[in-house]
């Protein structure tokens, strides 16, 4: 089959690997009918995160239909149309029974790895590090999804592709980070970053009913899109984060804050009297903002950190005087995906939201190493890409 593999840094490409096959009775083959690249994606392919092979399929955002099933497969049958979740997930450990679907203790089959060098393991992952259980990905005409029974959400034939395949990831991502704030009437939410991810943390936190919502990015478009979601567009090449965010809660700070950004949170900006004030008591050491550290300084006392941002190893220093003082909460995690997938499949069925809004550009998966090179840049307008293998 055909599939798009990484080689290293900057290095995706399309080629020729050999088709998936049932390797455990649990397992389902799916024929992949779309595919999107993730902000994780990035991750991988800015080489951040380690213990990737060369020729490992990559994709963990897809859907399609059922080609074959392993034989103690019972809920799962040939011809069922899927989203799957990122997060592998068995539904049995005592993690998946309290819901906690990204923790789960049997899906990661590098786990001893993994607690070795990052000193926890999470579930297995589709198309990620051999920490994450070295998975084949989605980005390919066919992918092996191990137990299938649980790693799957069922969609029906009325919604298209592009309005069902985000709830294997990014639609949940974003909800689950608006949930964890605990939205009151009254609240300000701000996001920072303006891409997948925090566009559906924006049009979550305002279905959540948060008062005020605040998308914070440099890219026009993406701000354009996240203003047209609800958000107040906040681009902080042209202005200082702190003052106008003081400014909208009449210089309380925001109750809660969300950094869709994750790793790649290094921008340089411009300096600024406020800034430069921060610069000192964050003890910055260079130019560059760092959205944990200016959520921790900017958000209200007893407020809520939300981070669906993925981080790893030990880069981040988190300054733990100001979070502590603040008594601030801090929630994370990779998303439990199947925890909210039946919700947001009522929202889109009801027309509550139609996740189509975040595509920006579809093309084929021979496409695909171009279309990374276009999402990594913000080129063209990109904010979602979706490939058709
Ligand atoms: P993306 O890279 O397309 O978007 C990140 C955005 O952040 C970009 O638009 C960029 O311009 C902006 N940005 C960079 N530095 C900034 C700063 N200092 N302040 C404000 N904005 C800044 O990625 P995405 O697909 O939207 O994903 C976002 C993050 O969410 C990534 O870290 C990704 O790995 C993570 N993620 C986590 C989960 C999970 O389960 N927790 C799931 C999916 C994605
Ligand atoms: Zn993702
Ligand atoms: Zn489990």
């Amino acid at each position: 089959m055909k599939a798009l593999c990484w080689h290293g840094k900057n290095d995706i490409r399309y080629e020729t690997v050999p088709d998936p096959r049932i390797e455990d009775p649990r397992d389902a083959i799916i024929n992949v009918s779309s595919c999107a690249i993730c902000g994780s994606d990035l991750h991988l392919f800015h080489h951040f995160i380690p213990a990737m092979e060369s020729g490992d399929v990559v994709g963990h955002e897809f859907m399609g239909e059922v080609m074959e099933v392993g034989a103690e497969t019972r809920d799962l049958k040939v011809g069922d149309r899927v989203v799957v979740p990122f997060t592998i997930t068995c539904g049995d450990c005592e993690q998946c029974r309290r819901g906690n679907f990204s923790l789960c203790e049997r899906s990661n089959r590098n786990k001893a790895l993994a607690d070795k060098v990052f000193g926890h393991a999470g579930a297995g992952l589709f198309g990620y590090s051999h920490l994450t259980g070295g998975y084949a990905g989605g980005q390919a005409e066919y992918v092996r999804v191990p137990f299938a029974d649980n790693t799957h959400v069922k969609v029906p034939d009325s919604l298209t592709d592009e309005q069902v395949l985000f709830l294997g990831d990014i639609f949940p991502t974003g909800w689950q980070a608006a949930v964890q704030c605990d939205i009151e009437p009254t609240d300000t939410v701000v996001v920072w970053g303006a891409g997948p991810v925090g566009q559906f943390c924006v049009r979550s936190a305002v279905l959540l009913g948060a008062e005020q919502v605040v998308a914070i990015d440099n890219v026009p478009e993406r701000l354009a899109m996240a203003e047209a979601g609800g958000a107040i567009a906040l681009n902080f090449d042209e202005e200082s984060v702190l003052a106008r965010l003081q400014e909208l809660t009449q210089g309380k700070g925001p109750e809660k804050c969300i950094d869709a950004v994750g790793l790649e949170s290094h921008v340089p900006r411009s300096i600024d009297s406020v800034y430069d004030r921060f610069k000192q008591a964050m003890m910055l050491e260079n130019d560059r903002a760092h959205v944990l550290r200016e959520m921790i300084y900017v958000c209200r006392p007893g407020g809520i950190l939300s981070i669906p941002g993925v981080y790893g190893g030990l880069i981040d220093k988190v300054p733990m005087g100001p979070l502590m003082n603040k008594g601030l909460t801090v929630r994370t995690g990779q998303t439990h995906v199947k925890r909210w997938t039946d919700e947001l499949l009522s929202l889109i069925d009801d027309g509550q939201i139609d996740p189509s809004f975040v595509v920006t550009h579809s093309a084929g998966l021979e496409q695909g190493p171009d279309m990374y090179n276009t999402f990594r840049d913000k080129q063209d307008g990109c904010v979602k890409v979706v490939l058709k293998p």
